[in-house]
């Protein structure tokens, strides 16, 4: 059992109140009574950007000690696994087997349970879905001291409530996962030069048989630029060869957060021409290991150190296609005139398949992601007009990326929260929550 933290999520913004943090076997210890603490949350990696994984002035439950592969069947591709280990552990296990996950987000430091209470997407969600897609069954370790197992055949309504239920009904202590299997661990990547969102949406529309798509955008772009960007697809190499996980050593690590933040308006257009030049120039197809593709950013330890000790916001939202390109010039128009620097813009479509989970975030559209560095009212001030842009449209806010969205943008973007509210945990509660549902 540790002290009282100052936690902390990826985002490193100030906060006003610490939190007592518990460390413990959650398979076999109870979780601390009612007596001895008010509000309980659950955290991974802590790799939520915003505050979805922080419990100021109350007990916040770390499940690093949850770190055990439980059982591997290695012909029908299923994991179960303790929910405290990471993707990455979890990638040197399956990959020499010849297994791989069925999605993976931009950074492999996440835990099994972070990615199902967010439930995560990946560059494969028009042919994958999300996370929760891939889940056969959970446990839960609810307040009253019960372990629940829930699928979609036992506690159904509990397990769609945990998938994307961002740790609010309970301590989820194992899961079990279906793998996909792969032939080696080369992808076939492709990178493409779009000079608009509308060439983005066709080049997007085109590439639905390629298995991953991701784009990046350059959002300091102007005029007869605007919207340009590179726009990469990938797919396994389907002969067989080396299955090595990789991914082993971080090649640079930013050691402290400078005062200020080295991301502003000069440092991002000149990384964005670079970027957009180098991109350019590495265009067509090749093949590399599937590390570099995935997880770009996981070669730098502590990146975030970057935005300076006043820490970042990262945005992202997903409107509908239909209309959609016409919303995205809009968004991007209105970020470029702010002149607020994002030099991670990230873009890239999401497909039809359903998440059983009720507050599931990705839904068919494009989604876009971005970074800002946090600059108090002026930040906040160009959210409020994107969401007023989104919100129009008829999109969503993704919570594992936000600290500030209001009650009423929460509700608007998440129709299934008064059913999923019912499930919530009576004494789980995050900043987040408190937040969207009571606006404090
Ligand atoms: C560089 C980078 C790239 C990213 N790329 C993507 C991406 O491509 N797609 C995407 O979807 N996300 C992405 N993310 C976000 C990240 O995948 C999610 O925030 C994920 O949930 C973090 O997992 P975590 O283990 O760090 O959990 P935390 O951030 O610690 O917690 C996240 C939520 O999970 C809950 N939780 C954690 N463990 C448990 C448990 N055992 N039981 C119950 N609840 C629990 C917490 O209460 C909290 O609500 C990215 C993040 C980074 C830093």
């Amino acid at each position: 059992v540790a002290g009282a933290l100052s936690a902390r999520s990826w985002g490193r913004l100030p906060l006003a109140a610490a939190a007592t943090t518990v460390a413990a076997d959650w398979r076999f210890q109870a979780l601390p009574g009612r007596d001895e603490v008010t509000t309980l949350l659950a955290h991974g990696a802590r790799r939520s950007y915003g505050d979805s994984c922080i419990n100021s002035g109350g007990t916040e439950l770390d499940t690093r000690q949850l770190d055990r592969f439980i059982a591997l069947d290695s012909n029908a591709g299923t994991l179960r696994c303790d929910a405290g280990v990471t993707l990455q552990e979890i990638l040197r296990l399956v990959v020499p087997r010849g297994w791989f996950l069925p999605v993976l987000p931009g950074t492999q430091f996440v835990t099994v349970g972070g990615a199902i209470a967010n439930d995560i997407h990946g560059k494969n969600h028009h042919v994958s879905g999300s996370f929760g897609c891939h889940v056969d069954a959970l446990t839960l370790l609810r307040s009253d001291g019960e372990r629940r197992v829930c699928s979609e055949s036992d506690n159904a309504g509990l397990f769609a409530a945990t998938i994307g239920g961002l740790g609010l009904t309970g301590l989820i202590t194992e899961a079990t996962l279906r793998l996909r299997p792969i032939a080696c661990d080369r992808l076939v990547v492709e990178n493409l030069v779009f000079n608009s969102a509308q060439e983005f949406s066709q080049l997007s529309g085109e590439s639905m048989d390629w298995e991953y798509t991701v784009s990046w955008v350059d959002v300091f772009a102007r005029a007869g630029r605007a919207g340009r960007g590179i726009f990469s697809r990938a797919r396994h190499v389907d002969e067989p060869g080396e299955l090595t996980a990789g991914g082993g050593r971080m090649r640079m690590s930013l050691p402290f957060a400078p005062p200020l933040p080295l991301v502003n308006s000069t440092t991002v257009d000149l990384f964005n021409r670079a970027y957009f030049l180098r991109g350019s120039r590495g265009l067509g197809v090749r093949e590399q290991h599937f590390q570099p593709f995935f997880f770009p950013l996981d070669a730098i330890a502590h990146w975030n150190r970057l935005y300076g000790r006043q820490g970042f916001y990262q945005y992202q939202c997903v409107i509908p296609r239909d209309g959609g390109v016409a919303i995205l010039e809009s968004l991007l128009r209105r970020i470029a005139d702010s002149r607020e620097a994002s030099f991670l813009a990230v873009l890239k479509e999401f497909g039809e398949r359903r998440s059983p989970g009720l507050l599931s975030f990705p839904r068919p559209g494009f989604t876009l992601a971005l970074d800002f560095p946090n600059r108090g009212a002026k930040t906040l001030t160009l959210f409020q007009s994107l969401d007023d842009i989104v919100m129009s449209a008829g999109g969503a806010l993704y919570p594992a990326k936000d600290a500030r969205m209001s009650a009423q943008t929460f509700a608007r973007s998440f129709p299934g929260s008064e059913v999923f509210s019912q499930y919530v945990d009576p004494r789980f509660c995050s900043n987040f929550w408190r937040r969207v549902r009571t606006g404090l």
